[in-house]
This record gives structure tokens, C-alpha cells and sequence, in this order.
């Protein structure tokens, strides 16, 4: 059994080993058990059902609500010679008659069914003729009213599965909170389901977090070591993605804007255009979310806080599914903070929910301020441990040195405390370093003790002393939606000099003005991509994508031609053993790709320098500066 299990994956998808737990679920699947999967994003679930599917007699059914995906998921599938199909409303008349008589006549293995598809009586009726191999319910998860990607429809799937007993079924999903997983057994009817958990932590994506300080300019610097790559641009307001978009093209990045209020018909072209080009940057709202299903994001890019760690981890998830070095991008102040805050006072939720959000808002404050691993807050955030420090953010990359501040933080404190309570963080900075305007004077702040003991700071170091002292909880931002400041319990401790505070350096006065967001950003992939090599081969993989009009990562993902540049094959033979080349694409590709080697042969192409893999620093991480 295993023998086999390891041929279809070699042979088909050109892959040597399981990763994590597929072995253990594609075991007991094509046993017949069913099982609850939960892994997260990238962590390999569709191997878990399409092995199995290959492997047992009859169709696998795929249940995705991810309708615009599955063309593209069965492309993918057809490109290493699985007979895969799917039944959606995007179909003609014709197109479904041809589905279904194949599925009938068993020549189907892999059948995608949207979930409202399968519910009606004329689906049901064609697998009640076929034989059928198992039942994957991807996205398990949207059967959980609580959680924010409900679909009713998948209420009713256990009535309708109840109808195929015997043919096994996994659940599969990558939220995996304790409630949403009993929920998920109790509606699907998976009462005897193994469970199958693995981490959730996303060791290839790299956590980068700076203080907003000319936002667009920090965004050019990180995107130099970017250049050509997909990514997405999160924004806050609609105007802002288009902007963004606008901006970025104006200086030669292939920007589109994605957001709700966009006309539907563009909305789908730029998706489209992103799901289906090589390095396309969408800046967008959240509203671009579900439904990316795209392996080769290599970065999300945040310029706008987003309103919690849960949002943040769903967004920057989005990047580096296929595995690959990713990385995940914020600048954040406590202007947005303000912002958000005002948005939460504004909504009509009760108080009990708006503090709630408050809570969940201040929480992603105290994470961009960390000083200490990212990874290991945010896995903490959700339950997981992690040992050692990650190795994979900036923090652990470059360590922020933190010094007692105690004495600048009673100053701030005290301010706060001396102007009641009432003013955000721009005017108490002025009134801090004694900056003399009409406002300040007309509230006679001009006379307090604290105005001007803290001129040795500069705007933009008390700004962050603050913005600190917020994540710290000493001080907590107003309900309101001013951004007034208040102070906590232990604000007053503080001040009383009964608790010490240490602050990151980057706000010490004897360092001379270090600008915020001036720390090393350190590129993920160096090296191997962006050679002429590299670029030949992505064009030789853009023009057959188009020929046959699927995506590009439907032929090969860009880890397959990274080992192409670095392994360098001479022959099919040797080409067959690259990571992704089973042996259908071998037949169809490897001449094709073996001839861009032979012509690039004769040039000198760039040495290729060791390909980074997580938990290591680069070579050279001066690279990224400049
Ligand atoms: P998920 O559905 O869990 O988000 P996918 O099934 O799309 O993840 O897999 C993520 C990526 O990992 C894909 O690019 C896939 O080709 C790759 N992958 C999956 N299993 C393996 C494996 N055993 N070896 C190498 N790559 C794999
Ligand atoms: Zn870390």
C-alpha cells in the first residue's frame, strides 16, 4: 500500500517526500476512514484527498466554494495528466452534459463540485450512478455560523452525504480554533473522524513590522528586493487602493486596485489578471480575500493596520502558499490606531462588543511594538508554542536593544495626566518638547510643569514613546475616536516610581535622531531569481500558459524552476528528478525547458547563491539597503 501511495506521488506530482501529516491522512483515507484535517495554509491539504481519489476506485468529490478556483485547480491537475473535472454554474449546457457522462462512464478521478451544486437533486442523482471514491469538504470551516466565512449551504451537506454511506469523507480546513473544529464534526456528521492537527505556524513566511514613517517610501524599499514578484497591498479605505495602484504604477510596478466598490466586471479582470500573470501587486481592502488561491504571493504588504491579530494572520497568510520564502510587511502608527478606534466607536455593536474589538485593536498594537520574536506572540496568540526564537522576522533577525525609560515615560505620563486626560499623541508631543502654538496656548498648556521637559526628544521619539506606552498598556486609547489618551492602573504605578519601563532603542535621545523604520529590511529569496536564466525560463512558462490559457503556476510553481537554475539538468532523466516534474509534465515540458538551459549554456549567468531557507539569515543582508 505505502509503495504505492509514494509512486502516484513521485509519478504524478514529482514530489520525493510527505510533508507533515499527508502520509498518516492518505493512509487511513484510502483505508476508508474519515477524518477532520487541520493544517495550515500551504501545508499541503489537497494531496491528503487526491491521492486517495487516484488510488481508490471511483471519483473523489471535491466540495469547494471557491468557484472561480476550481478552473484552475483542475488545470493544475490535468497539467500532470489527472483526469480531473468540475461542475459549476460558470459552465455551458453542453459542458455539463460532458461532465456528467464522463463522471457516469468512470472517467473521472478528481470531480470539483460547488456546494450548491451538490445539493440539487440532478448532482445527487449522477453520484448515486457513479462510483464514488470519497467525499473532501475543503474549507470545512464555513460550516460554523460563528465564524466569518458561513455559507448556509454547507448546513445541509451531512444530510445530503448521509445518502453515499460507506464512501469515506475528510473535512478539511486551515482554522482550526477549538470550537470551529467541534462545530465542524458535529454538522458534518463526522462523530468517528480522525483528527488530524498539525501547527499552524507558516515557517516560510518572514514577519516584518516598522513604524510608519513616509509610508511610501519605506514601501519602495522593500519592494527594490521585490521587483517582478506578486503581492498584495493592503489598504484601509477604498481611495487608498486606488491611489496606491495609481502611484505604484506612476513609478513602473504592475499595480492593480481591488475593492468593493469597484465596478464588478473590473473587480473580476483584475483578480483575474492577478491570479493568472506573473508579478501583478494588488492593492486592495480586505475585501480581496477569500478566494486567492494563489501559490506564488511572495509578499502582503500591510500599510494600513489592520483591526486585529486575527486579520493580520489571515491576510499575510495569503502569502508564500506553495512553501516558498514569503514575507509578511506592516508599517503601523498610532494614527491608524486612532483611526480604527474611531471606526469601532462609530459602528452600532453594543459596548460590550466594542470593547471586545478595542481589546483585539490595542493586542496587534502591542505586536507591532514587540521587541522579541513575532512569530512566537502570534502563535501564542493562538495557542501554539514555539521554543525557540524563530529566526524568520526582524526581531530575531535584528535585534531591537530596548534601555530604561522609565524617567521619559513619567514624563509622558505625567503629561497625559496634567492635560486631563483628553488629547492625542501629536499635541502632547508639543506640549512635551514646549512647542509654543495658539492651541496649546489657548489651553494654557503652555503653563503646565511638564511643557517642554522633553525637548531633547524629537516629534517622531515621543510619538513612539507614546505609541510604546499604549502597547504597554500604561496608557490606553480613548473610546472616544480622538485618540485621547487615558491612564491605566499601572500608567499610575508608573508615575508613582513604582514600576520601571523599558522602551526600544530606537527612541533614545543619545543615539541622535534615528529615523523610525530605518531598520535593515532584509530581502527573502536572493540570488537564484531575477537572473536572465530565471527570467527565460518564466517566459518560456508564461507563453505556454497562454497558449493553453491557464496560469503560469498550473505548468510548473517557481520552486520548480528555482531548482532548474540551481540544479542546472542536462537530460530528461535529470530533469525528471526536479521537485514539481512528474511524469506527465516531463513528457509534455522537459524538452521545452531543457532547450532554454542549452541556449543560456553559453553565457555567463550569475553564480547561484545557496537558496534561503527559513530560520537562517541571508548571506548578505547589506543587499536590501539602498
Ligand atoms: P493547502 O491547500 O493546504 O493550502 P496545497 O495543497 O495547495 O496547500 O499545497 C501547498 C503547496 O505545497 C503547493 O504548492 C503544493 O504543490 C506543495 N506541496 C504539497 N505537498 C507537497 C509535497 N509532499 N512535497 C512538495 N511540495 C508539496
Ligand atoms: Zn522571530
Amino acid at each position: 500500500m505505502n509503495r504505492q501511495i509514494r509512486d502516484v506521488l513521485g509519478d504524478v506530482f514529482g514530489f520525493k517526500e510527505f510533508i507533515g501529516l499527508q502520509e498518516a491522512v492518505i493512509d487511513r483515507t484510502v483505508l476508508g476512514d474519515d477524518s477532520l484535517v487541520l493544517m495550515p495554509t500551504g501545508g499541503g491539504k489537497s494531496l491528503c484527498y487526491q491521492i486517495p481519489a487516484l488510488l481508490r476506485n471511483g471519483v473523489g468529490v471535491v466540495i469547494s466554494p471557491l468557484i472561480a478556483l476550481m478552473r484552475d485547480q483542475v488545470a493544475g491537475l490535468r497539467q500532470a495528466g489527472v483526469r480531473a473535472a468540475y461542475l459549476n454554474s460558470t459552465l455551458s449546457y453542453p459542458e455539463v452534459l460532458e461532465v456528467e457522462s464522463a463522471v457516469r462512464a468512470g472517467r473521472v478521478d478528481l470531480l470539483y463540485v460547488a456546494p450548491e451544486r451538490l445539493l440539487g437533486e440532478r448532482t445527487l442523482g449522477l453520484l448515486a450512478q457513479s462510483r464514488l471514491a470519497l467525499f473532501a469538504i475543503d474549507e470545512a470551516h464555513c460550516v460554523s455560523e460563528w465564524g466569518h466565512d458561513f455559507r448556509p449551504d454547507y448546513l445541509q451537506l451531512a444530510e445530503a452525504l448521509a445518502r453515499f454511506p460507506g464512501v469515506p469523507r475528510l473535512a478539511l480546513t486551515a482554522t482550526a480554533d477549538e470550537p470551529t473544529r467541534r462545530e465542524i464534526l458535529r454538522r458534518l456528521d463526522l462523530g468517528g473522524a480522525v483528527v488530524f492537527a498539525s501547527g499552524f505556524d507558516r515557517p516560510n513566511i518572514r514577519y516584518m513590522v516598522a513604524p510608519k514613517n513616509r509610508p511610501r517610501q519605506q514601501f519602495l524599499r522593500f519592494l527594490a528586493a521585490h521587483r517582478g514578484q506578486s503581492g498584495i497591498v493592503y489598504c484601509l479605505a477604498r481611495r487608498s487602493t486606488e491611489e496606491t495602484a495609481e502611484w505604484l504604477q506612476s513609478v513602473g510596478v504592475d499595480a492593480l486596485p481591488y475593492h468593493a466598490g469597484l465596478d464588478s466586471r473590473v473587480r473580476q479582470q483584475n483578480q483575474d489578471r492577478f491570479q493568472r500573470e506573473d508579478g501583478i501587486v494588488m492593492a486592495a481592502t480586505v475585501a480581496f480575500g477569500m478566494g486567492i488561491d494563489k501559490p506564488d504571493v511572495r509578499f502582503v504588504a500591510h500599510l494600513d493596520m489592520p483591526k486585529s491579530i486575527e486579520a493580520y494572520y489571515q491576510e499575510t497568510g495569503r502569502a508564500g502558499r506553495d512553501g516558498e520564502p514569503a514575507e509578511a510587511w506592516m508599517v503601523f502608527g498610532l494614527q491608524d490606531h486612532a483611526r480604527q478606534q474611531r471606526m469601532i466607536g462609530m459602528s452600532d455593536a453594543g459596548l460590550e462588543r466594542k470593547q471586545l474589538e478595542s481589546r483585539k485593536l490595542s493586542a496587534l498594537l502591542g505586536f507591532c511594538e514587540l521587541a522579541t520574536c513575532r512569530r512566537r506572540a502570534l502563535l501564542a496568540y493562538f495557542g501554539d508554542r514555539l521554543d525557540e526564537p524563530c529566526g524568520n522576522c526582524d526581531n530575531c533577525l535584528a535585534p531591537p536593544a530596548t534601555w530604561d525609560a522609565t524617567r521619559p515615560s513619567q514624563m509622558a505620563l505625567a503629561c497625559v495626566q496634567r492635560t486631563g486626560q483628553r488629547f492625542g499623541s501629536n499635541y502632547l508631543s508639543d506640549v512635551l518638547r514646549g512647542v509654543g502654538n495658539d492651541r496649546i496656548r489657548s489651553f494654557a498648556h503652555d503653563q503646565i510643569p511638564t511643557f517642554g521637559v522633553g525637548a531633547e526628544f524629537g516629534a517622531g521619539q515621543w510619538r513612539s514613546v507614546i505609541r510604546q506606552l499604549v502597547a504597554q498598556d500604561l496608557l490606553r486609547v480613548d473610546l472616544d475616536g480622538y485618540g485621547s489618551l487615558r491612564l491605566t492602573d499601572a500608567g499610575r504605578a508608573v508615575l508613582r516610581g513604582e514600576q520601571t519601563v523599558r522602551l526600544r532603542e530606537e527612541t533614545r535621545p543619545e543615539r541622535g535622531p534615528a529615523p523610525a523604520g530605518s531598520r535593515k529590511l532584509i530581502p527573502a529569496a536572493p540570488g537564484v531569481r531575477g537572473g536572465s536564466l530565471w527570467e527565460a525560463l518564466r517566459a518560456l512558462r508564461l507563453e505556454l500558459a497562454r497558449d493553453q490559457g491557464i496560469p503560469p503556476f498550473a505548468i510548473f510553481h517557481d520552486s520548480t524552476l528555482e531548482e532548474i537554475v540551481v540544479r542546472r539538468p542536462t537530460n530528461l532523466a535529470e530533469f525528471a528528478t526536479l521537485r514539481g516534474v512528474g511524469k506527465v509534465k516531463l513528457g509534455r515540458y522537459g524538452e521545452k525547458f531543457l532547450a532554454v538551459l542549452e541556449s543560456a549554456g553559453g553565457e555567463p549567468t550569475r553564480d547561484p547563491p545557496e537558496a534561503w531557507r527559513p530560520g537562517q539569515p541571508d548571506p548578505d543582508p547589506r543587499a536590501a539597503e539602498g
